[in-house]
């Protein structure tokens, strides 16, 4: 019986993967894998290992999570180490949690290497601050998977008018309706709110707009995509420091 790592792979830059998780990526005898921001970080895998593709798109998964669950427990009872790579930090929307009960529940050893998540390395890479004196003293990570105007919703909207930042994940399809919410809980339309496509790498794409305009002026976009609303957004103009399209000149 071996033991797995729920790890994190972090946002999309190789470089911003933990000493952690690239010392275990190396020894891993099978790695569970999703859709992976920066597929190169599979090449450091040693010869012979295992790779499993279990990929999800926006949440939505291609294979339940149970099944990821049990592929997961019965390689780990089979190999040594077996790695569950996940995009980001797999305790944030990652469902890392999940798949760890799942392992405890069966008495299998796991450890848990988190990951820089895109919910603030993203916006770093497009010179937004999460937080920033005077402006922001608090920031919230929703998730966008959940259309606004849903039943019995879990998100507490009304939480959301304060000055605070607020981060959707998964939300570029919803973006519309999120949009529309923002200003019906009372948020200006020209409220600042960006959205940044393929995060931290060469592809990175940003577009900061207003509450009213943003669908329009983000067409378009590809995902994976973050959206970020609240009055950080305009410290871009200067703090804008990654000059993708000259990394990609470079490389
Ligand atoms: N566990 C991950 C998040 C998983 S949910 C983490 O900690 O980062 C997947 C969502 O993360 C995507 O829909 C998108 O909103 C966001 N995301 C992940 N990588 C991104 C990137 N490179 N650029 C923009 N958004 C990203």
């Amino acid at each position: 019986m071996g033991i797995a790592y729920l790890t994190g792979s972090g946002p999309g830059d190789l470089e911003l993967l933990t000493l952690k998780a690239n010392k275990i990526v190396q020894e891993a005898d099978v790695i569970i894998y999703d859709r992976l921001a920066n597929p190169d970080i599979l090449k450091k895998a040693k010869s012979g290992c295992k790779f499993i593709y279990v990929g999800k798109e926006d949440g939505k998964h291609i294979i339940p999570q149970e099944e990821i669950n049990e592929i997961i427990y019965k390689n780990t009872i089979e190999n040594d180490i077996v790695v569950r790579l996940k995009g980001g930090d797999p305790f944030v929307f990652g469902r890392g949690g999940e798949e760890g009960k799942y392992l405890h529940d069966r008495g299998i050893d796991f450890e848990v290497i988190p990951g820089v998540t895109s919910a603030i390395s993203v916006p770093a890479y497009a010179g937004i601050p999460v937080t920033h004196r005077g402006v922001a003293v608090s920031f919230k990570v929703i998730t966008g998977h959940e259309a606004p105007g849903k039943e019995h919703s879990q998100i507490d909207w009304d939480s959301l008018k304060g000055d605070g930042t607020i981060i959707f994940l998964m939300g570029l399809h919803n973006l519309s309706k999120i949009s529309r919410k923002l200003i019906q809980i009372g948020k200006p339309k020209d409220f600042p709110i960006a959205v940044i496509s393929k995060g931290t790498t060469k592809e990175q794409k940003v577009v900061v707009s207003t509450l009213e305009n943003i669908v329009k002026e983000s067409k378009g976009l590809k995902t994976p995509a973050l959206i970020i609303v609240g009055n950080v957004v305009k410290l871009r103009k200067d703090l804008d420091w990654f000059k993708s399209q000259k990394k990609s000149e470079q490389n």
